[in-house]
C-alpha cells in the first residue's frame, strides 16, 4: 500500500509500526453546532480508511478527539444561556447522530477534552520543565527551539518569522510563539500551576495522542485547513516531549467549497448535514465524496449532487433488480468476482484512488444489467455488494416470500399476455414492497 505523507510531501510504502494494527487519530469537532458537509468530508473519507484496513484484517484503534472547552463553545453557551456542558452535550449528540447517518462507523475512542485536564496539565508541566515551554501570564510554546517546525505545511521557520504578524500581546517571546493555557475570567475554567484557565487546542490532540497511545501512531488525518497552524503545533510538542513528529504518515483531505466559494455562516452558503439528508440518501452523498481524490479539493453545488444522486439510483437499480431476480429463481450461490475485487483493493492501495474503485463498480453495475445469465449476474452483485461496503454504501434488501415471488411471475405473464392493467396492479404492489 502507498499513502501520500504530507510530511515528506511523497507517496510512501505504508508499514504500520505493530504488524496487522493501525493505529489512527483524526481531528474530530468543536461541539457548539451543526456540521455541515464540508466537516462531513474528512468523516466520509476516514471511515472509507477504517473500513478497508478492517477489510483487510487489521486491528484498527481509531480515535477523533471532541474539542468541547473553546472560546467559540464560551460565547455560543451564553449567548443561548445554558452551561457550557449542556451545550456541548447537545451537539456531541448530535454530531454522533450526524456521522451514524453518514453509514460511518464509530470512531473506537471520542474522547473529550475536559476529561483530559490533568494530562494537559502535566504535559504542559513537562514542556516548561524540558525549556520548550514558558508561563509569562499565560503559558507560550517556544516554537523557536523545534528546528524542523514549518516542515508540514512547507514553511521555513525564517520565512514564518518575517511574516508573523508583531502583535500588540508582548508576553510572547516571538510572535511564532503559541498558546498553551490560557488564563480566563470569562466561561468555564480548570486549576492550574499558572491560575485558572483552559488548554489551548493544539495542546489537546497532542497531549490526548500521547495519554492514549503513548508512541507514535500510524496515521494522523485532518482537513487541509488544519495543517497550519494546529499540525505542525502539534508536531511541535511531540517532537518536545517525545521526540517523534506523533505519526509516521499524515494525511489531509481537500476542501469542500459550495460553487467554489468557501462555505461560511456569514456567507449563509452552509449545507448542514442534517439537512441534506432529508433530501438525499447519505449513499448519493458519499457516491460524490468519493468520486473525488481526497485530496482534491471539491466544488460542491446542487447540480453535482443531483448528478450523483443519479448515478446511485442507477447502482441501486441495478442492485434491486439482480437482486430480485436471484430471488424468484431461488439462486443463492455467493461468489464473487476476483480480478475485480484485486482491481478494487490496486486502486484503494495506491493512495487511496477511491475514484479509480469506483470503475470496478460501474462496471459490475454494467454486468448485472447486460448479463442474461442469473449465475453471472449473481457475482457481479456479491462482488459490488463487498466493494460497496468497503466505501460504506450499503443496501437493505429482504429476499422475498414466496407470496411476492408469485407475484413476481404473474407480473412477467401479465406483461407478456399484454394484460396491461392486471400487470400494472401487481407491479403498484411490488413497488409498495420495495422490490421493483
Ligand atoms: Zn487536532
Amino acid at each position: 500500500m502507498k499513502i501520500y505523507n504530507s510530511l515528506t510531501n511523497k507517496k510512501e510504502t505504508f508499514k504500520t509500526v505493530n504488524p496487522k494494527k493501525l493505529n489512527m487519530y483524526v481531528c474530530g469537532p468543536t461541539v457548539y453546532n451543526y456540521i455541515h458537509i464540508g466537516n462531513a468530508r474528512p468523516v466520509v473519507f476516514f471511515d472509507v480508511v477504517k473500513r478497508y484496513f478492517l477489510y483487510k484484517g487489521y486491528e484498527v484503534n481509531y480515535v477523533v478527539n471532541i474539542t468541547d472547552v473553546d472560546d467559540k463553545i464560551i460565547l455560543e453557551s451564553e449567548k443561548l444561556g445554558i452551561s457550557e456542558k449542556e451545550l456541548t452535550t447537545i451537539f456531541t449528540d448530535a454530531y454522533i447522530r450526524d456521522i451514524t447517518n453518514l453509514n460511518a462507523l464509530l470512531p473506537n475512542k471520542m474522547p473529550r477534552a475536559t476529561s483530559y485536564i490533568t494530562e494537559m496539565i502535566f504535559y504542559i508541566n513537562k514542556l516548561i520543565e524540558k525549556g520548550y515551554a514558558y508561563h509569562n501570564n499565560d503559558v507560550y510554546f517556544r516554537v523557536s527551539k523545534i528546528d524542523e517546525y514549518g516542515q508540514l505545511s512547507n514553511q521555513v521557520l525564517e520565512d514564518l518569522q518575517v511574516g508573523a504578524r508583531i502583535e500588540e500581546n508582548s508576553d510572547k517571546e516571538n510572535p511564532l510563539d503559541f498558546t498553551l493555557w490560557k488564563q480566563t475570567s470569562v466561561g468555564i475554567s480548570f486549576d492550574s500551576p499558572w491560575g485558572k484557565g483552559r488548554p489551548g487546542w493544539h495542546t489537546e490532540c497532542a497531549c490526548m495522542n500521547k495519554a492514549i497511545f503513548d508512541e507514535v501512531i500510524d496515521i494522523h488525518g485532518g482537513g487541509s485547513d488544519l495543517k497550519f497552524p494546529h499540525h505542525e503545533n502539534e508536531i511541535a510538542q511531540s517532537r518536545a516531549i517525545s521526540n517523534h513528529p506523533l505519526a509516521n504518515y499524515w494525511m489531509h483531505v481537500g476542501r469542500l467549497d459550495m460553487d467554489n466559494v468557501k462555505m461560511s455562516k456569514s456567507l449563509g452558503n452552509i449545507v448542514l448535514v442534517k439537512d441534506l439528508l432529508k433530501e438525499y440518501e447519505y449513499q448519493a452523498f458519499r457516491l460524490l465524496i468519493l468520486s473525488h481524490h481526497y485530496r482534491q479539493p471539491i466544488g460542491y453545488s446542487k447540480i453535482l449532487m443531483d448528478q450523483f444522486n443519479n448515478e446511485w439510483q442507477r447502482i441501486k437499480r441495478a442492485l434491486k433488480q439482480a437482486f430480485v431476480e436471484m430471488s424468484v429463481k431461488y439462486y443463492e450461490k455467493v461468489e464473487y468476482d476476483l480480478d475485480q475485487v484485486s482491481r478494487f483493493e490496486k486502486a484503494l492501495e495506491d493512495d487511496f484512488n477511491i475514484a479509480n474503485g469506483l470503475t470496478v463498480i460501474y462496471e459490475l453495475v454494467k454486468t448485472m444489467n447486460r448479463e442474461e445469465d442469473v449465475s453471472l449476474k449473481a457475482k457481479a452483485y456479491y462482488t459490488a455488494i463487498l466493494l460497496l461496503d468497503i466505501l460504506g454504501i450499503n443496501l437493505e434488501q429482504k429476499r422475498l416470500t414466496d407470496e411476492q415471488i408469485k407475484d413476481y411471475h404473474a407480473w412477467v405473464i401479465a406483461r407478456n399476455e399484454k394484460r396491461y392493467q392486471d400487470a400494472d396492479e401487481i407491479r403498484l404492489r411490488l413497488n409498495e414492497a420495495g422490490i421493483l
